[in-house]
């Protein structure tokens, strides 16, 4: 059913993609294989490219030859750039995408790309013959040869999705985990570890009081990320919207606290320092009577928005309780809840061969 491909890509997230149009565009023969091909190029969290230090690596990868650039600059409906009032060092350019588009024009992109083969199904091991990788075996127990194997598991490995006292499988909402590749890569020495990240709820756009907020538009001369000149900046740009929490949302939110699988040790992996979730940031900053929100589009023309800086694990119900208390939220109306979503990773840092094998 197969021939033998220089490179097989497990995975079709932002570093599938590139990684399968780096192999492509260089002459090798590909297969992208992943779970979904519904979902290829899915914006996990937010439909965002860039900011802090991420900006930075957009526009290197454009200076290599990638697409994540292109592709924001051409699916974008925002562009600011980030501590201007700060030296030029700390500048950050940050993209508010359109989410369908930014995985349509991927998806496109790489079928345009004749090198590339796609194949969807869930990995479950990599071959190895004689300490050499030779391949990839799927989920139906199909072998697939090949010179070379990447894997961009992203958050799927034994991913475990947790909202307030419920816990299940998935790599992201919606999507099945993957299994089998973690055990296997540590039985043959590598370290897996456990991290963990989480997502606001999105809601209905037609339930807000914009009214009530303040507007945030984009720069008055948007820039891009991509160098290529033929790529333009937005004419024409879409706003987000500014609001906060107070005192009655932190009560709201505290009523769970208990059912948190943050506070109540079900979590286990490490989060991400810079992505704090509205919890963490009552508990933390217990002084604070307010924290910002950015109430952010999801796309051009789709109602669904993005709650960003509310991310939350706890129960659905207080999630929306409390999102009813923020001024302009009165009305609002969830489309998904927040949560949180452990999964395995493996560290960047070669094993010392006293940790090889060690207990995962
Ligand atoms: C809830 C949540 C919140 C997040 N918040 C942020 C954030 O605020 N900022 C940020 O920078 N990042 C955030 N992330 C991390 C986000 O995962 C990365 O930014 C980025 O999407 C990672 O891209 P990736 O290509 O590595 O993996 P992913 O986007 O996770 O893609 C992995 C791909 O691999 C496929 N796959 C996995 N295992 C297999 C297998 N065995 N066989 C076949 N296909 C497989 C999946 O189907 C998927 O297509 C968040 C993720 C989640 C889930």
């Amino acid at each position: 059913m197969f021939e033998k491909y220089d490179v097989i890509v497990v995975g079709a997230g932002h570093a599938g993609c590139e990684a399968a149009h780096a192999a492509a565009t260089m002459g090798s023969k590909v297969l992208l294989a992943t779970m979904n091909m519904n979902t290829i190029a899915q914006m996990s969290c937010n439909p965002a490219m860039g900011g802090v230090a991420k900006g930075q690596i957009v526009r290197e990868i454009d200076a290599l030859g990638g697409c994540s650039g292109i592709i924001t600059d051409q699916t974008m409906i925002q562009f600011r750039m980030l501590n201007k009032s700060k030296g030029p060092a700390m500048w950050s350019p940050r993209a508010q995408s359109d989410r369908m588009r930014f995985a349509e024009t991927w998806r496109l992109t790489l079928e345009s790309n004749p090198n590339i083969d796609f194949w969807q199904e869930m990995i479950s091991a990599i071959i190895v013959e004689n300490h050499v990788v030779t391949g990839v075996r799927t989920s139906l127990g199909i072998d697939i040869k090949s010179q070379s194997v990447i894997l961009t598991n992203g958050t799927f490995l034994n991913g475990l999705i947790h909202i307030g006292k419920k816990q299940f499988g998935g790599g992201r909402t919606g999507e099945s985990a993957a299994f089998g590749i973690t055990e296997q890569l540590v039985s043959l020495g590598f370290n897996a570890g456990r991290m963990k990240t989480g997502t606001p709820p999105r809601v209905d756009g037609r339930s807000l009081d914009y009214k009530k907020m303040q507007e945030q538009k984009g720069d008055v001369i948007p820039e891009k990320f991509s160098y290529l000149p033929d790529i333009q900046p937005l004419t024409n740009q879409k706003s987000c919207w500014i609001t906060h929490t107070n005192d009655a949302v932190h009560a709201q939110l505290q009523l769970g606290f208990n059912e948190s699988p943050m506070f109540n040790g079900r979590i286990k992996g490490l989060g991400p320092r810079y992505c704090p979730s509205i919890e963490d940031k009552i508990n933390r900053f217990a002084d604070r009577s307010q924290h910002q929100i950015f109430v952010e589009p999801e796309g051009w023309n789709t109602v669904e928005v993005y709650v960003n800086g509310f991310s939350s694990s706890l129960p659905e119900e207080i999630q929306h309780n409390a999102l009813r208390l923020v001024t302009g939220f009165e009305k609002v109306k969830m489309f998904r809840p927040g949560y949180a979503i452990e999964y395995d990773f493996f560290s960047p840092y070669p094993t010392p061969p006293y940790l090889r094998n060690s207990a995962y």
